[in-house]
């Protein structure tokens, strides 16, 4: 099979603020394949870039009053101790507010304009009279226009995925400066995306196949788009262009104009490609125009709108060199014990403090691979879970195979492996699994490829269990069988450690050396160690993850909610919520006490006949003898449910209830018949 030259990206982060784990998350995917295709023979040039436009990071370098250039840079160089210690291999680290990414967006908007999907449109647009600008759509937040989730954005909506226009947002307001937004007229900018060429390509590139043969997106992805193409379905026209102030690129021939950040963050791949090529001495364009190129974006499935109709509908109309993505690759997020990570509720996992905490980077990337599979699915992180794939997994099922067969080798056989063992059925069993292997790499079914990789390392350790070279070391007569078994079983882990090399490329590096081998490719599956190799004396490889000192430190155990609200002075807290229609089921009413004596026969209550204006008098029992005289009341007005079902008591059937206050608890504190204000007349309605 002929190489393969694979363009690959991440999605850009954007540059507010620090990586957090979902984009380590994606990185690690993405890094896994790369390693996977460059283990395959095939070129790869896999970039990323910070995406520093717009209103947002504006924002936040004036009230730190720096520059916005200064800000990012900021943020740009505090990237790569996350890329080293995570291992994401990225060639390139790029910025969008690179020089070639202000060449290639003024290059790619000319030529839309040429093909005549650009117009101008005044528009009314959300003005911010406290703070003195338009705002930008995250500046804005409402309820959804599709879907009514109330606190989305202004240009899209987390539930719904749904894409929409800041003007459509149901009860708009600033999140700048709090105050509702006032619409303001502007010329803006647009990318015709509704034009009938648009929506042609977009439904056979969405429905076409990469250059692999397979699937441009996945179902998932493609039932998405099926519903914003399908026959109902309306693509809005893009409004690609914003008004000054804003940090980005100018819009050629429209001064105080720039390019909405999302139309030049994708053109970022591009820019992060062209500054990876001057660096290196390649020629950009013709990797692009090379029809032997793929190019394969890895997102998150929050942004399959713009990679899967604007992006695709970009490129596709600005034309050659410029090339439609072979496959955009969507990932779900990453959850932890089920719940979606929020800073805010304290529920997320620090990528920094993982690092900090001394845990190993390769053991995120076994637990990620182990859980990723080519759907749009969430990956979920429990601590228990972790800790079993790494000390069980890793550490017991495969490191733990070096460990007993190692020592024999080198203090026994003087490093060296015996030839012949090579061929054992055992060892041509687990290599003849390395297509399989392969493939699942290949479909980004990571999840299958460690299953069945750990599957293999147990036959493995399997095989040492029942050859037993512990016993076999006693014998001087049994030298040559268990140098046979320690060799069958190193060989058996270079095999593991091969296979496993996208995923711990840093613990492949140790064990080849180790093994004194040269660096792995799927190559060398039918390379087996052979006597010539020195076999370097085992060290420890990888450590067990320590539950208190690690996992307990990097997710804390949620603290209880308080469940017990203060007690109030009448002894009680507040009870639980109701609602206004709870309360409106009450008919409170002021009641004359026409007549109120004592009920023989009872210590506690009260015989009240009460007058609602209803044209009739209401026979009430009520408990509050120990406080009240029955003349007292006579003739007072009082409070009472009318609404309440009759209860038939002992002495009668009560057709109310008398309001009154005391301690929940302590009677001794005394009992309060409530009463109306001077004015009241029976028959009131208390709101
Ligand atoms: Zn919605």
């Amino acid at each position: 099979m002929s190489k393969r030259t694979l363009f690959v990206t991440t999605a850009l982060p954007y540059a507010n603020g620090a990586f957090h784990m979902g984009h380590i998350m994606e990185y690690i995917q993405a890094d896994i394949w790369v390693r996977h295709e460059r283990m395959s023979g095939n070129c790869v040039h896999f970039v990323g870039a910070d995406d520093v436009h717009g209103a947002p990071i504006m924002i936040a370098a004036q009230k730190r009053g720096v520059t916005p250039q200064a800000f990012v840079s900021e943020i740009a160089a505090g990237r790569k101790q996350y890329l080293d210690g995570f291992h994401i291999s990225f060639d390139h680290w790029g910025s969008t507010d690179s020089e070639e990414n202000h060449e290639l967006s003024r290059e790619i908007y000319r030529r839309l304009k040429d093909a005549g999907l650009i117009y101008t449109k005044e528009i009314e647009q959300f003005y911010d009279t406290v703070k003195g600008m338009f705002l930008a759509d995250r500046f804005i937040k409402g309820t959804c226009p599709r879907c009514g989730a109330p606190d989305q954005y202004g240009d899209n909506c987390e539930v719904c995925s749904a894409v929409y226009s800041p003007t459509e947002v149901v009860n708009p307001y600033s999140t700048l400066s709090g105050s509702t937004p006032v619409l303001k007229k502007s010329t803006h900018y647009f990318f015709k995306l509704s034009d009938p060429a648009c929506v042609e390509f977009l439904r056979s590139w969405t429905t076409g196949k990469g250059k692999d043969g397979t699937a441009t997106v996945q179902d998932e992805v493609l039932a998405k788009d099926r519903e914003w193409l399908g026959v109902d379905g309306h693509l809005a026209d893009w409004d690609i262009s914003r008004d000054a102030p804003y940090f980005g690129i100018e819009i050629p021939d429209a001064p105080g104009k720039y390019f909405y950040v999302w139309l030049d963050a994708p053109i970022g791949y591009l820019a992060s490609l062209k500054s990876y090529c001057r660096k290196k001495g390649l020629d950009f364009e013709a990797i692009l125009a090379s029809p032997e190129t793929e190019q394969i974006h890895f997102i998150g499935k929050d942004i399959i709108y713009f990679h899967t109709l604007f992006w695709p509908a970009m490129l596709h109309f600005a034309g050659k060199p410029f090339r439609v993505p072979d496959h955009v690759n969507a990932h779900g997020f990453m959850t932890v014990n089920g719940e979606k990570m929020s800073k805010s509720r304290g529920t997320g996992i620090s990528p920094l403090q993982y690092l900090e905490l001394g845990m190993n980077a390769e053991w995120l990337r076994y637990y990620l691979a182990a859980k990723m599979n080519p759907r749009v699915e969430d990956v979920d992180f429990t601590k228990t879970d972790f800790a079993q794939r790494v000390n069980s997994d890793l550490i017991g099922k495969y490191v733990n195979i070096a460990s007993r067969a190692a020592g024999f080798i080198v203090k026994r056989f003087e490093g060296a492996v015996l030839d012949s063992a090579m061929q054992d059925p055992l060892l041509a069993k687990i290599r003849s699994r390395a297509p399989e292997v392969q493939n699942y790499y290949e479909v980004r079914d990571y999840a299958r490829a460690t299953r069945l990789i750990m599957e293999l390392a147990d036959a493995i350790n399997e095989y040492v269990d029942q050859q037993k070279p512990w016993e076999l070391a006693k014998s001087r007569d049994a030298a040559e069988k268990l140098h046979h078994v320690c060799s069958v079983a190193l060989e058996g882990f270079r095999l593991l450690t091969l296979y496993l090399k996208p995923v711990l490329p840093a613990t492949a590096e140790r064990v080849e050396k180790f093994l004194g081998i040269e660096p792995q490719t799927w190559a060398s599956v039918d390379a087996p160690l052979t006597s010539a190799h020195a076999i370097q004396p085992f060290k420890h490889l990888m450590q067990r993850v320590d539950m208190d000192k690690q996992l307990n430190v990097l997710v804390p155990e949620k603290k209880p909610e308080p469940v017990e609200a203060p007690v109030l002075p009448g002894g009680e807290a507040v009870a639980a919520e109701c609602t206004i229609d709870d309360f409106a089921k009450t008919d409170l009413r002021v009641a004359k006490v026409v007549k109120c004596e004592e009920v023989e026969g009872s210590t506690k209550l009260l015989r009240l006949t009460l007058d609602i204006g209803e044209g009739r008098t209401r026979n009430v029992f009520s408990g509050i003898k120990s406080a009240y005289k029955p003349q007292d009341l006579e003739g007072r007005l009082v409070i009472m449910i009318a609404n309440l079902a009759p209860r038939k008591m002992r002495f009668g059937i009560s057709e109310g209830m008398l309001l009154s206050a005391s301690h929940a608890t302590d009677k001794s504190k005394g009992l309060f018949v409530l009463s109306p204000d001077c004015g009241a007349v029976p028959g009131m309605r208390i709101h």
